[in-house]
């Protein structure tokens, strides 16, 4: 049987024996952790361990998290929540999760070559007025970080609130609320090597008071969030969210630059090279190669990546990442490689292998 490698981390992270453990353990618990008998206050302990761990873990106050279904629903509960039905303002690369939340009129701050958002034009649309700023920690195809304590600033000047979608950052970087100057962040379990199923809003307390709530029910979540809790997920997320350490992440680096190394010597351009980057991911583009063609070349081989955003369709759409950082024609012909918690020097041999074969296949010679 082919030995499979997986190279697509930022679409889900492989679940950490800690947060398997976690979850099952949780899954054999009974009781709603909205019930008051002792079953459903043993569930509510469960609850609020994982509440305070993941608050703590994020620089922020466990009365202050709400806890969502992923990422997605976070970024849409901020955005809805906060804005208020007022001006939005977003970035080029964000994520269709805020793309969709943030809504056609949105404001769309401009980035640069290298996928980082441009201050001065943030600057200039904030003095027209705006009611929330959503720009992400880390983009999710190529890895850019984003200056968000110099967007804090901004958005603190101009008095507009401020929610970074810190779903790929969070465990990779060192991510903080209170660090960021952020009124809202954004979690998912899954990306951190939890179960999928769980994320959370993290706020500060006064954005916390007047968060209006998206989905209401039985007043769970202090009536910002209503639905029984997903407790195995959420007690995964939380034994994810202790493990993954930005140390951690930051060893990855090295592997990450021996795959570009590689990937450089068959003709390959790192996109947003110039730029900090999350330390397991690269974008590479290979002209003249369709990025879709690529992927499958690679999965032939047993090798797992990604190009532009897969849909739920399972085809490969347009990278409108790329294509706001002006690449043209190269837009569709770069794939993501984003590197799991538990990558060794093997991927990084597997990978040059593959690749130097996939780009003499397509006609690309290695330097
Ligand atoms: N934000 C970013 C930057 C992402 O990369 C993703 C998922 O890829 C999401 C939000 C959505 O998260 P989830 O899959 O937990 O809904």
């Amino acid at each position: 049987m082919q030995r499979r490698f997986y190279f697509d981390a930022n679409a889900t992270e492989p679940l950490r024996p800690e947060a398997r453990a976690a979850t099952l353990a949780a899954l054999d618990a009974l009781g709603n952790p909205s019930s008051i008998h002792g079953e459903g206050r043993a569930a509510r302990r469960l609850l609020e361990d994982a509440r305070e761990a993941i608050a703590a873990r994020f620089g922020g106050a466990p009365r202050n998290l709400v806890f969502t279904a992923g990422g997605t629903e976070a970024d849409a509960l901020a955005i809805h929540g906060l804005a208020g039905g007022g001006r939005v303002l977003r970035g080029a690369t964000e994520h269709p999760a805020v793309i969709a939340a943030a809504g056609p009129q949105a404001g769309i701050i401009p980035v640069d070559p290298q996928g980082v958002v441009r201050l001065e034009a943030l600057e200039a649309m904030l003095a027209e007025g705006a009611a929330l700023v959503s720009v992400m920690l880390a983009n999710n195809e190529t890895g850019t970080v984003q200056p968000v304590a110099e967007i804090s600033r901004l958005c603190r000047a101009a008095g507009v609130a401020f929610h970074v979608d810190a779903v790929q950052g969070a465990g990779r970087l060192p991510t903080s609320l209170a660090e960021m100057g952020a009124d809202a962040i954004s979690l998912s379990g899954h990306k951190l090597g939890g179960p999928p199923g769980a994320g959370a809003l993290l706020l500060t307390r006064d954005a916390a008071d007047r968060l209006m709530p998206l989905m209401l029910g039985g007043g769970q979540e202090r009536g910002r969030r209503g639905g029984t809790h997903a407790l195995p997920a959420i007690a995964g997320f939380a034994a994810a969210a202790r493990a993954a350490t930005a140390e951690d992440a930051a060893s990855l680096a090295p592997l990450r630059d021996a795959i570009e190394r590689a990937a450089v010597a068959c003709g390959a351009v790192v996109i947003a090279g110039g730029a900090a980057r999350l330390p397991n991911t690269t974008c590479l583009m290979l002209p003249g190669c369709r990025a879709e063609s690529q992927v499958i070349a690679l999965d032939l081989a047993g090798l797992a990546v990604s190009a532009g955003s897969a849909c739920s369709s399972g085809k490969v759409a347009r990278s409108h990442v790329l294509e706001a950082m002006s690449l043209g024609a190269g837009a569709g012909e770069a794939i993501r490689v984003s590197l799991p918690w538990n990558a060794t020097g093997e991927h990084v041999s597997v990978f040059a292998e593959a690749y130097r074969s996939m780009a003499e296949r397509m006609g690309r010679r290695a330097a």
